[in-house]
């Protein structure tokens, strides 16, 4: 579904992406994890096209997508959920979500989305009409994970969703995101710092260091990875 070719990505002079090159296929829970300023970020920005690779190639369903506006990446089937959640606080839960499905125009089919989101996270619908500044981190959270589905995505990118939640609401939300790739078949990218709890979900992982892949492999022979134990795990 989506391969990463070679790329490589900066900021001005300062390299972050130094010839990464990966695969997921279609159906997959595919995670990237890796230290502090690895380059995981880097890598989901490089694929939105909100920070397109100076060399190499991003192909989406066999098209190259490398230097594609974000808004038509979005439109291929591609969507992002950044890191810190970043909704519209000043906007109304339901608002919130109606910017998601912004470049849509089946009303039929975004009503059904919105149903679909208010199932999986029922807390949200008790809280449409509420600003999404109001909601906890955890709900926030939800939010933008519904934000992103309601762009229909056949690609899920999801920045460190763990990121200063209670223990409890991870599981819940790791949980929704198991139910979302097994039940809607949408294919997910998950990058998180929480090694251990992205390779209990995810099928395949890579993990990055300094801007490159240094190991891939299916995600329960990484867990048991004496290297990955010890630098990512804390075992
Ligand atoms: P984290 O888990 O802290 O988010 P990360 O693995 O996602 O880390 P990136 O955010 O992709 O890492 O950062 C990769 C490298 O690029 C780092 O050296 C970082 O300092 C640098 N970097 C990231 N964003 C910028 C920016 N806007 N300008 C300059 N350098 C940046």
């Amino acid at each position: 579904m989506l391969s990463l070719v070679d790329i490589h990505t900066f900021y001005g002079n300062i390299q972050a992406l130094k010839g990464v090159s990966l695969e997921v296929k279609e159906g997959e829970i595919i995670t990237l994890i890796g230290a502090n300023g690895a380059g995981k970020t880097t890598t989901l920005m490089s694929i939105s096209g909100i920070v397109p690779p100076r060399t190499g190639d991003v192909l989406f369903m066999g098209e190259a997508i490398t230097r594609v506006n974000p808004d038509k990446i979005v439109s291929m089937g591609i969507s992002q959920v950044p890191e810190g959640r970043r909704i519209f606080p000043y906007l109304t839960v339901l608002e919130n979500l109606d910017m998601g499905a912004f470049l849509r125009d089946d009303k039929d089919g975004v009503k059904s989305d919105l149903d679909y989101v208010f199932s999986l996270f029922p807390i949200l619908a008790e809280r449409r009409n509420q600003a999404g500044g109001t909601l906890s981190g955890g709900e926030q959270q939800m939010l933008a994970i519904s934000r992103a589905l309601m762009a229909r995505p056949r690609l899920l990118l999801l920045d460190e969703p763990s990121l200063g939640l209670a223990p409890l609401i991870v599981k819940q939300i790791f949980e929704i995101i198991k139910k979302i790739n097994s039940e809607n078949n949408t294919t997910i990218f998950l990058v998180e710092q929480n090694a251990n709890l992205a390779l209990k979900v995810a099928h395949r992982g890579y993990v990055m260091e300094n801007g490159r892949i240094t190991l891939s492999d299916a995600a329960d022979r990484l867990l048991a990875n004496e290297d990955v134990k010890k630098a990512y795990l804390g075992i």
